[in-house]
C-alpha cells in the first residue's frame, strides 16, 4: 500500500489555527494506525489563496485537490490539511473532499472546532473530528463511497454533531475494501 504524505495547507486569510507541519503529528500517527502505511508530514505549506472565492471567503476544495493532484507523485496517496473554510460550487460548505479511488484527499480543520460554533475550544474534540475526517476522505481515495452504517467512518456526516457520533474506524465491509 502506498505511503501517505500530509502536505499542511496555508492561506492569507488565516481563518482558524494555520495547520503548522508540528502540529500535524497526531494526525500522522493515527493515520498510520489506520492505514497501516508510513505516514509523513512535507515540511512546506503550499499556499491556497488562488482557490478563495472572495464574495463566500470560502476555499474551493475541487481547485485545491486539482493542484494536490498535479503535484503529487503516483507512489504516494496525499492529503492536504486546510485551516480555511472549504466550498463546493453546489454546497455550503465542505468538511473535506476527496478523489474517488485516485490519491489525493483534503480535509479543512475550520469547522471540526467548536469556536467555530461560538462555543469554547475543545482542542481534543477537534482532533477526533480531523482524524475522523482524514480516515473519512482518504477512505474515499481507496474507493470507498458512503457507507449505511452509522457508526462506519464512512458514513456521511455534513454536521460535526454528526462526525461526533460514528467511529474512526472502518466497518468489516469498508474494511475489506481497503486492506483486500
Ligand atoms: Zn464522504
Ligand atoms: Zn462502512
Amino acid at each position: 500500500m502506498k505511503p501517505i504524505t500530509l502536505i499542511p495547507l496555508s492561506n492569507v486569510c488565516g481563518n482558524g489555527v494555520e495547520p503548522g507541519p508540528g502540529r500535524l503529528t497526531f494526525l500522522a500517527a493515527a493515520l498510520a494506525n489506520a492505514f497501516r502505511v508510513p505516514c509523513r508530514i512535507h515540511r512546506e505549506t503550499v499556499n491556497v489563496s488562488f482557490a478563495l472565492d472572495p464574495d463566500r471567503r470560502q476555499y474551493w476544495s475541487t481547485a485545491i485537490l486539482q493542484r494536490l493532484a498535479n503535484a503529487s507523485s503516483p507512489g504516494e496517496r496525499v492529503l492536504g490539511v486546510a485551516a480555511c473554510d472549504l466550498y463546493v460550487p453546489v454546497l455550503t460548505f465542505v468538511f473535506g473532499e476527496a478523489q474517488l479511488d485516485g490519491n489525493c484527499a483534503l480535509v479543512s480543520t475550520a469547522r471540526l472546532q467548536e469556536e467555530f460554533y461560538g462555543m469554547p475550544s475543545r482542542k481534543e474534540l477537534a482532533r477526533e473530528r480531523l482524524i475522523k475526517e482524514a480516515v473519512h476522505e482518504l477512505g474515499h481515495t481507496f474507493g470507498l463511497r458512503h457507507c449505511r452504517d452509522w457508526r462506519c467512518v464512512m458514513s456521511s456526516s455534513h454536521a460535526v454533531e454528526v462526525l461526533d457520533v460514528k467511529d474512526a474506524a472502518f466497518c468489516v465491509t469498508c474494511r475489506s475494501t481497503v486492506f483486500g
